[in-house]
């Protein structure tokens, strides 16, 4: 198989994190796979060499941005620096806005979007160098729609998008590409945890009646990180089912 560099992602511990190093593992990429406790690491390093994938797991919470340039030392120390990120770590917590405390708003807005901030600027300079990179950046469709209780979350997917297109505009000469990927309702813990009732309401509003897989959404992200999209920038792609339509 052709080796085409490090592919950097980030909660790959689960959900659609793990489907996304699954997914560039199986297609040539050597995954650095980020978890927040050592644990998590160590089980993404199990996963991808029960796969025959090489790479491995590291332990890195997105909102400690001191660490984030030695864990890129120890990237790559250990394979080399990398040729594309996928910001996928993300949390919700969700409030009606006058409840919502400002710890909730931080918390969210640290780890959905400033932490693109960070890690996006440590790996953009390997990527400069090189003259070629792809930073795909996982959104979410309600950055587009607003919704009731996400206050934080819904901002801090719609910046997602925003941020997306104003690097992708600054480093497209330098050989970048930086989009983004929106899913809709995909089954995963994140999703596991919605009441049954609030669930049913939305899976309704899907045109197919169904939850997405994480498969669904790292198929895109591995297009986008691929030659096959070489002439997409700044874009986002919704994986919702239809969900955006209804
Ligand atoms: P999930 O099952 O809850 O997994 C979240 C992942 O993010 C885990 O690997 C977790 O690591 C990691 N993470 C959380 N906080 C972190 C931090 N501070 N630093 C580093 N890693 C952190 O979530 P998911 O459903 O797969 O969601 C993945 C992404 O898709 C998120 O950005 C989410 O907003 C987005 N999304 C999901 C859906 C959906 O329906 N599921 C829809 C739209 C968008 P640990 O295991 O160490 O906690």
């Amino acid at each position: 198989m052709k080796d085409l560099g490090v592919a950097v992602v980030t909660g790959a511990s689960r959900g659609i994190g793990r489907a996304i190093a699954l997914a560039l593992g199986q297609k040539g990429y050597v995954i650095a796979g980020t978890a927040t406790s050592a644990a998590g690491a160590s089980a993404i390093s199990e996963y991808l060499a029960e796969q025959g994938i090489a790479g491995g797991g590291f332990c890195l919470n997105v909102c400690d941005s001191a660490n984030i340039p030695s864990f890129l030392s120890e990237v790559s120390a250990s394979f080399s620096t990398p040729a594309v990120l996928v910001n996928n770590a993300g949390i919700t917590d969700d409030n009606l806005f006058l409840r919502m405390r400002t710890e909730q708003w931080d918390q969210v807005i640290e780890t959905n979007l400033s932490s693109l901030y960070h890690m996006t600027k440590a790996c953009l300079k390997p990527m400069i160098k090189a003259r070629h990179g792809r930073v795909v950046n996982v959104g979410s469709v309600v950055g587009l729609t607003g919704n009731p209780g996400q206050a934080n979350y819904s901002a801090s997917k719609a910046g997602i998008v925003a941020f997306s297109k104003s690097l992708a505009i600054e480093y497209a000469k330098k050989n970048i590409n930086i989009n983004c990927v929106s899913p809709g309702f995909i089954k995963t813990e994140m999703t596991d945890k919605i009441n049954e009732e609030f669930k049913n309401n939305l899976i309704n509003k899907i045109p197919s009646g169904t939850l997405g897989t994480g498969e669904d959404v790292s198929n895109c992200v591995a297009f986008l990180a691929s030659e096959m999209s070489n002439y997409i920038n700044g874009e986002t792609i919704h994986v919702n089912g239809g969900m955006y339509m209804s």
